[in-house]
């Protein structure tokens, strides 16, 4: 088998998996186990209503210009790095680079976004051409999906105990992953503004990629581009609108917040607790704040 074909079995051979999941019926081995993905863990943090609103109910969210943006962009990057030509560039001058990082992305109305873009992707180029690194330049993984499956155990949160330990799903889209000497460094993309609030957020979204990362079988490690047995050694992310990035060392206790977050959603199924999680400036973006209210209303 090739490597697609050795994906696909290996794919295949796992449990199915989804959100609208019963724990009750999980000693039954063709019942789907929880599947768990970044933005389903955030949406849970942020709000358990709108969590069962959006991934149990399966109730349609309002697209917004920012998802539109974000969707247009992130295609936008992945074509840039698929079609970034390191002979090509070798040689060119610094204005050179950075002229030819703009051909290569799109003519559309975020162009501004994308000269910032082609500005620091150029400045990446030029530093790792001097620093005799430039194979370091592109990523390693570009768009790539991963899928595992790991277990929680019960105690995972003594503050949220389950009834047993669970074999869960997890998948997600890792942006980029890069590889330097000490190992692999996934880099997020955002499209939105950076604060420094976001920091403790940003390390749990990364811890979340490093746990995919690190239970991954080597079959799909491999239809990504990795290897078995290099770590995750560092995590980055970079918010072009801001001009913002930021590269660290993995924070451990950023992947213990993890686990202890999938362990208060699986509590929430356990016990059919989704509560509302009011607040007020951020509800009143929310696709379900029209039947939100309505219930708030009526407790
Ligand atoms: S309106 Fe607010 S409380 Fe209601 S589901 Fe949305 S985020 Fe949660």
């Amino acid at each position: 088998m090739n490597t697609e074909e050795k994906y696909e079995a290996e794919i295949n051979s796992m449990d199915e998996y989804t959100y609208q999941w019963l724990p009750e019926n999980y000693e039954d081995p063709s019942e789907p186990i929880l599947k768990v993905t970044k933005s389903s863990l955030t949406t849970h943090l942020w709000c358990p209503k709108k969590y069962e609103f959006q991934y149990v109910e399966r109730r349609p969210i309002d697209q917004t210009e920012a998802m539109k943006k974000g969707t247009i962009m992130h295609n936008a990057r992945e074509d840039f790095f698929n079609a970034f030509d390191i002979k090509k560039a070798e040689n060119m001058t610094t204005d050179e680079v950075i002229d030819y990082c703009s051909s290569l992305f799109p003519l559309d109305e975020y162009f501004d976004e994308y000269s910032h873009m082609a500005v620091f992707e150029a400045q990446r180029f030029v530093d790792a051409r001097r620093e005799g690194k430039i194979d370091e330049f592109l990523p390693v993984c570009n768009e790539g999906k991963f899928d595992c499956e790991i277990v929680i155990e019960a105690n995972t949160d003594p503050k949220y105990p389950l009834r047993r330990d669970y074999k869960i799903h997890l998948q997600g889209i890792i942006d980029r992953i890069f590889q330097e000497e000490s190992g692999y460094i996934p880099m997020e993309f955002k499209t939105g503004a950076w604060k420094d609030h976001k920091k403790t957020s940003m390390r749990k979204e990364m811890a979340f990629y490093q746990i995919m990362i690190e239970n991954c079988s080597p079959t799909v490690l491999e239809k990504n581009g990795l290897q078995e047995g290099i770590p995750v050694s560092h995590w980055a992310w970079y918010y072009p609108i801001s001009n913002h990035f930021f590269v660290e060392k993995i924070v451990k206790a950023s992947k213990t917040s993890v686990f202890r977050s999938i362990a208060r959603l699986i509590y929430a199924y356990e016990n059919k607790e989704f509560p509302i999680k009011f607040y007020a400036p951020t509800c009143s973006h929310c696709s379900f704040f029209p039947i939100c209210d309505e219930e708030t209303w009526l407790m």
